[in-house]
């Protein structure tokens, strides 16, 4: 049994089922051969599921159970992101060999080894005969890594089932060891919410010429002021109830001088957001709407003026925050009517899960497979599919059942991802009790 699950993820992960943007640049064929293996590694669920195709090639699961008032939705991604070659990688990224106890490959954390842990546990379910307590859905998506589209088409096929999720699970937060410096036990960290990414583009014209006869303020100078306005002036810090709770929370298993003062998180007022926003860039990001400048184009050649300056900013908005209220935020500190700011890709903060009920089944599950950890709701800086899903669904959370390592999170996108066979098996079992335990 739990040499099949090592050997499904292993399976899974040597499949080089990376996304791109650009359709055309897309292994068509290896996102096939990953619908192969999966229809080979669990038979009962293709069997016994009735399976949708969403996008190009997302999967969109349903296992009837006794009720449907109730459902419950699981989802993991199946693409994954490109390997950079001069990376130094330890072992091969797309060879999964088995080395210290691990798993080694690009999407091992990132998603495939949630793909996998699932389909185990429900595949595990079947071959028992269980019949779920509610209707669960396995939302498997395509293109996450590239913001398309497959999540969002599940979604409205959902909605047109008219089927309104208790649940949703994604992936985001994880068992994290190493969470904050001096803190012994590990943070079962429960996203309720994501920034939202959004990407604006600044432009500045001008009329160019000869390098050798410049005119002051040209299109490189105002651009140049304006990034600096932009840098000088970041949106205002505010804290998050979600941060608050999570300060209270994590507060007893904290080194002493930080005790006292996270535990009255609540009543710190102004002090809070300034706090965060000095204790370096991970903390301040957690307190405001932050802003990247990622690209600089202007002149196409050392003796030519540009005739136009761009700056892209990647932008990631904070929950209470508009993309409108960055725009008008934008607008007003850069104070020049030459620079355009044009919005290239919108994306609103998500909406809050409430720390109810729901949460509190979740976070007692983590709490009976992982006893050690200290669980907590946070707001999670990057974004992931399941912001579609507040469509149908008030209660979105994202948490992978796996214990990582600081090395580990610091590997997701990067170089030596790797899952733990371990922690790999007891993810699994985590799904399997959250299915077994759905509430009737
Ligand atoms: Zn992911």
């Amino acid at each position: 049994m739990t040499d099949r699950a090592v050997a499904t993820l292993q399976a899974l992960v040597r499949i080089p089922s990376i996304s791109d943007r650009d359709p055309a640049r897309v292994d068509v064929a290896a996102f096939d051969r990953l619908h192969q293996e999966l229809r080979a590694q669990f038979p009962l669920v293709h069997e016994r599921l009735e399976l949708t195709r969403v996008g190009t090639h997302g999967l969109l699961f349903r296992w009837r159970g006794r009720a449907t008032d109730k459902p419950l939705v699981l989802m993991a991604h199946l693409d994954v992101v490109p390997v950079d070659e001069s990376s130094p990688w330890q072992h091969p990224p797309f060879a999964a060999e088995v080395v210290d106890g691990a798993v080694w490959g690009r999407g091992t954390l990132d998603d495939k080894g949630c793909v996998a842990a699932i389909c185990e546990a429900v595949e595990r379910l079947l071959e028992v005969g269980h019949v779920p307590a509610q209707d669960v859905w396995l939302s498997l998506g395509c293109d996450e890594e590239v913001f398309g589209t497959a999540a969002a088409a599940a979604v409205d096929d959902l909605e047109r089932r008219g089927v309104r999720p208790w649940l949703v699970l994604d992936e985001g937060g994880a068992v994290a060891h190493e969470a904050f410096p001096g803190m012994k036990r590990p943070v079962a960290a429960v996203g309720v919410a994501e920034k939202g990414a959004t990407s604006v583009l600044l432009r500045v014209e001008g009329r160019g010429g000869h390098a050798s006869t410049p005119a002051r303020n040209g299109p490189t100078v105002r651009l140049a002021r304006a990034i600096l306005r932009i840098d000088r002036s970041p949106m205002p810090a505010r804290v998050p109830v979600t941060t608050v709770e999570m300060m209270r929370r994590l507060a007893p298993h904290l080194p002493l001088p930080l005790r006292p003062v996270l535990s009255r998180a609540d009543r710190l007022g102004p002090l809070l957001p300034r706090a965060l926003t000095a204790a370096g860039p991970e903390a301040a990001a957690m307190a405001r709407t932050t802003f990247a400048v990622t690209t600089l184009e202007g002149g196409p050649a050392l003796n030519v003026i540009a005739t136009s300056a761009t700056a892209g900013v990647n932008i990631r908005v904070m929950p209470g925050d508009t993309v409108d209220d960055v725009l008008i935020h934008l607008r007003k500190i850069v104070d020049d009517p030459e620079v355009r700011i044009s919005v290239v890709e919108r994306g609103e903060a998500s909406a809050v899960s409430p720390v109810d009920d729901a949460f509190d089944h979740l976070a007692g599950l983590i709490t009976d497979h992982f006893p050690d950890a200290v669980v907590t709701p946070y707001v999670q800086t990057g974004a992931t599919d399941s912001r579609h899903f507040a469509r149908i669904s008030d209660h979105v959370y994202r948490f992978a059942p796996f214990r990582m390592t600081a090395a580990q999170r610091r590997s997701v996108h990067s170089y030596d991802e790797h899952l733990g066979l371990e922690a790999f098996l007891a993810g699994i079992d985590w799904y399997q009790a959250l299915i077994e335990r759905l509430p009737e």
